[in-house]
C-alpha cells in the first residue's frame, strides 16, 4: 500500500498490544487478571448519566461552536481559576473529545520540524509519538526514582537548547504516580520564563492525589501566558468513553486550536458537554469516594508488592498506578529486562501488567527495570493478583 511517509514517524500506545492480547488471550478461556488498563473502574455517577440522556431529549443534537458550548466553557473557567489560583477566561477554554487531541493539536499549533520539545520519561506514550509526527525532535527528561518520581530539574536545563521551543509536564504521572513538587516547579518555571518556552501541563490527574496537594504551574508568576493547561472528565468522573477533554491556554491559541478542530471533528459531542456541566456543577462526593477507594487500594497493592521478593515499591502521590522496581526479581528468574518479566507474567502467572519500555525507551544509563500495575480494579483482584505475581516470581520461566 502507497502510503504518506509522515506516517512512519507516527507511534502508538504499546499498551493497547497488551490489552489486545488480554481479550485474545480470556476469549481462548485463560483466566487473566489485568492491571494494565489505565481507567477507572467505576461506572459515570447517575446525574452525570442523566444530564447526558436529557440533553439528548432537550435535542442537543446538533453541532456546537468548535471550541465547546460557552456553558461548559464559563464552567471549566471557573473551575480552573478555582483550583489553579489564576484568572481564566471562557475564550481561553478549548473543548475536545478527551484530553488526548489536546496534545495533538497544541503540539501541531506550536511545532516546526526541527523545533526541540523536552518531554518526560518514562512517560505517557503519545508525547513522543505526537511531537515525531509533527517533525519536532523529542528530547527525554528523565523520571527518576531517586527523586521520588519526579522531573530531574538539576539535569532539565542541560537540555534546553536554542532550538527547545516546549517543555511537557505530567503531574501526576502516568506511569509512576510521582507528583512535581512546589520547588520543582518554581524551577522550571524559572527556566521556561528565561528561554521563553511554552509548557504544556497535562493535568489529567490533578484530583486523583492521596498526600500532597496539587499544585499547577500555571499559578506561578509570568507562567499562565505560556503555559497549555490540559485536564478532563475521563479520570476525575469515570467518564472515559464519554471522551471529553479540555485545554486552557492564551486566546490568540485557543483561536488556532479551534481552528484545527473546525478542521478535524467539527466540535465535541453536543450532548456529552451538556453531561459534562453537571460533573462540574453536580456534588462531588462520587469523586471523593472514587478517590478514597483508590487510596485503599493503593496501599494493599504497594505492601503486597514490597512483601514480595525482588520487588521493591514507592508509595505514589497520584494517579492510580504503581510503578515497582523489579529488576531483582528479573535477574533471580534469569530475565533480561521488563518486556521479558511482562510476558512470563502474562503466559505463566496469569496476570497483565505493562513493561517500562510501553512507556518510552530506557534514558541513557538506565539500569533499573520497572513495570507499571493499574489498580484501578476492586481489591479481591488486587489480592488474587498479588498472590499470582508472588507465585510467578518463584516459578522459573
Ligand atoms: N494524559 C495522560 C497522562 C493520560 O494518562 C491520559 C490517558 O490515559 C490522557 C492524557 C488522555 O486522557 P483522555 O481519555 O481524556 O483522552
Amino acid at each position: 500500500m502507497k502510503l504518506a511517509k509522515r506516517l512512519s514517524n507516527l507511534g502508538t500506545e504499546n499498551a493497547f498490544e497488551v490489552l489486545s492480547e488480554v481479550h485474545r488471550l480470556k476469549a481462548a478461556g485463560r483466566d487473566i487478571i489485568s492491571f494494565a488498563i489505565g481507567e477507572p473502574d467505576f461506572n459515570t455517577s447517575d446525574n452525570i448519566k442523566q444530564a447526558g440522556i436529557q440533553a439528548i431529549r432537550g435535542n442537543f443534537t446538533h453541532y456546537s461552536p468548535s471550541a465547546g458550548i460557552l456553558p461548559l466553557r464559563e464552567a471549566i473557567a471557573g473551575y480552573i481559576s478555582a483550583t489553579r489560583n489564576i484568572r481564566a477566561y471562557p475564550d481561553e477554554v478549548v473543548v475536545t473529545p478527551g484530553g488526548k487531541p489536546i496534545i495533538y493539536y497544541v503540539l501541531h499549533a506550536l511545532i516546526d520540524p526541527g523545533d526541540e520539545v523536552i518531554y518526560p520519561n518514562p512517560g505517557f506514550p503519545i508525547y513522543e509519538s505526537v511531537i515525531r509526527f509533527t517533525g519536532g525532535v523529542p528530547v527525554p527528561a528523565p523520571i527518576l526514582e531517586e527523586k521520588d518520581f519526579s522531573l530531574d530539574t538539576a539535569g532539565l536545563e542541560k537540555l534546553i537548547t536554542p532550538r527547545t521551543k516546549l517543555i511537557i509536564l505530567n503531574s501526576p504521572h502516568n506511569p509512576t504516580g510521582g507528583m512535581l513538587t512546589a520547588k520543582d516547579l518554581t524551577t522550571i518555571a524559572e527556566l521556561a520564563c528565561r528561554h521563553n518556552l511554552w509548557v504544556l501541563s497535562d493535568e489529567i490527574y490533578s484530583r486523583i492525589t492521596y498526600d500532597d496537594t496539587f499544585a499547577s504551574i500555571s499559578s506561578l508568576p509570568g507562567m499562565q501566558q505560556r503555559t497549555i493547561i490540559l485536564d478532563g472528565f475521563s479520570k476525575t468522573y469515570a467518564m472515559t468513553g464519554w471522551r471529553l477533554g479540555y485545554g486552557v491556554m492564551p486566546q490568540e491559541l485557543a483561536i488556532q486550536i479551534a481552528r484545527l478542530i473546525t478542521n478535524c471533528e467539527s466540535c465535541t459531542n453536543t450532548f456529552v458537554q451538556y453531561a459534562g456541566l453537571e460533573a462540574l456543577a453536580g456534588p462531588q462526593n462520587f469523586v471523593d469516594s472514587m478517590i478514597s477507594e483508590f487510596r485503599a487500594r493503593r496501599d494493599l497493592i504497594v505492601a503486597g508488592l514490597n512483601s514480595i521478593a525482588g520487588v521493591s515499591c514507592k508509595i505514589p502521590k497520584g494517579a492510580f498506578y504503581v510503578f515497582p522496581n523489579i529488576t531483582e526479581a528479573c535477574s533471580r528468574l534469569g530475565l533480561s529486562n521488563s518486556k521479558a518479566l511482562q510476558q512470563h507474567l502474562l503466559y505463566n502467572g496469569d496476570v497483565a501488567v505493562l513493561p517500562r519500555t510501553a512507556f518510552g525507551a530506557q534514558n541513557a544509563g538506565e539500569k533499573q527495570e520497572y513495570l507499571r500495575l493499574s489498580y484501578a480494579t476492586n481489591r479481591e483482584i488486587i489480592i488474587k493478583g498479588l498472590e499470582r505475581i508472588e507465585k510467578a516470581l518463584r516459578t522459573p520461566k
